[in-house]
């Protein structure tokens, strides 16, 4: 088996895709399982450098609008195998998410999203404040009015499906270069000539998945990518014995966290009036702010110790979906951008899409309703996400 490497990259191959975050290694292996191993996969530091090493684990089919319900439910059913498929542990746990609503007009549009959600199968229900309390005896729950709960949701640990998915593209004979930074990108004559400090790769296609930094590739062929580098924060707690089954999102502050498998408590929560940047460094506000919410709404936590904080990009559109598919004047520079706080959990699904279109040339319908373009089209309103987290 070959390993990942930082040496001299090929001359050429047939698909090329920037970033090795888990878009880019799940749309790799899924090619590869398809019989289209000839892939070079770069990544300008290590595997989990970008927001896929960084991110809170959560899984949940709880959504607003039925493109990302249904693509939840197929990438849940890919999580649930993963660890049979690769033999590795991945902690992850179908034990609920619970969004807390403290005002009218925040139930009515979880009532709204409970439908359309029981529509598709996903068996969400509204519980009153007692039965959260039932739930959680810890939670304070005052001034909650009811939550959205949905059993099938859940939490895993994200670094295990990048060390599955990258034993297994190696395996299948797709390659990767880790330390390997794009810096220009040409376009020539039935491809790409992608040039990095240690050498310079002949494509056919491209795949950016660059994550946050996608704009950055694609300004490389002029295309300008409107999605926005936005830091988010989260932390970790020392261990504590198990008191909390969900995951728990209070959409009044944008707090969420959850209890992992150790028993820290992983968290994090939106801090209003930080000025935009895409720095990754952790900041005292986020820890103040995290801290004010969270002993707030489990008073047992009023007391507990961070014993790391850390920070990541959430990657955003202007609808708050993907950009995904290729723009017209060049088909073969393939998008994979925007997915905010909720891009961990679709990736699964998205390399199953992309993989059965260039692989098989079945094109599945989110790509021409993801595609770019959509944001000229000033007729046609676009479909807007409304629950989202951060
Ligand atoms: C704090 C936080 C919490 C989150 N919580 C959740 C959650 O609970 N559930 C969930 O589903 N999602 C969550 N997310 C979002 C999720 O992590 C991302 O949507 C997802 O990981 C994006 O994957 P990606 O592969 O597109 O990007 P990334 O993982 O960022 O990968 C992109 C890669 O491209 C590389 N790259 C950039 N520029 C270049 C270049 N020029 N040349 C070569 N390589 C380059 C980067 O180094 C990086 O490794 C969270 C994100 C953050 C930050």
């Amino acid at each position: 088996m070959s390993s990942t490497t930082n040496t001299i990259i090929p001359d050429n191959t047939e698909i090329l895709i920037i970033g090795g975050g888990i878009m880019g290694l799940s749309i790799a292996y899924q090619l590869c399982l398809r019989g289209l191993t000839d892939i070079v996969i770069l990544e300008r530091s290590y595997l989990t450098s970008g927001a896929s090493g960084r991110n809170g684990g959560g899984v949940r089919q709880q959504w607003s609008t039925e493109n990302n319900i249904r693509l939840m439910q197929e990438s849940v059913e890919l999580f649930r195998n993963f660890a049979t498929e690769f033999k590795l542990n991945t902690w992850f746990r179908q034990d609920g998410y619970l969004f807390l609503a403290r005002d009218k007009k925040t139930i009515g549009q979880l009532e709204k999203n409970i439908r359309t959600q029981n529509q598709f199968g996903v068996p969400t229900t509204m519980l009153s404040p007692e039965q959260v309390c039932e739930m959680i005896p810890e939670l304070d729950g005052t001034d909650v009015i009811a939550a959205a709960y949905n059993p099938t949701d859940g939490v895993l640990f994200p670094w295990p499906f990048i060390w599955g998915y990258k034993e297994q593209i190696l395996n299948m004979g797709g390659k990767i270069y880790t330390f390997n930074e794009v810096v220009d990108i040409d376009v020539v004559p039935n491809g790409f000539v992608t040039h990095t400090p240690k050498g310079s790769i002949k494509s056919k296609r491209i795949i950016n998945a660059a994550g946050a930094w996608s704009p950055n590739i694609a300004s490389m062929i002029d295309i300008d990518l409107p999605t926005t580098f936005v830091r988010h924060e989260i932390c970790s707690s020392e261990p504590l014995k198990h008191f909390l089954t969900p995951m728990v999102s209070d959409l009044s502050t944008g707090l969420y966290f959850s209890q992992s498998m150790r028993g820290e408590i992983v968290g994090g929560v939106s801090v209003k009036g930080q000025p935009s940047s895409d720095s990754m460094q952790s900041t005292f506000a986020f820890l103040t702010t995290y801290a004010f919410h969270l002993s707030k709404i489990i008073p047992l936590l009023n007391s507990v110790k961070i014993l790391r904080q850390w920070a990541g990009p959430y990657d955003i559109s202007p609808d708050g979906n993907p950009i995904l598919g290729a723009p017209k004047h060049i088909p073969e520079f393939y998008f994979c951008s925007g997915f905010v706080g909720h891009g961990f959990m679709m990736a699964p699904i998205i390399g199953v899409y992309y993989a059965d279109w260039l692989a098989n040339g079945m094109m599945h319908p989110i790509f021409e309703q993801y595609a770019l373009d959509r944001f000229n089209k000033k007729n046609i309103p676009l479909e807007k996400e409304t629950l989202i987290i951060g």
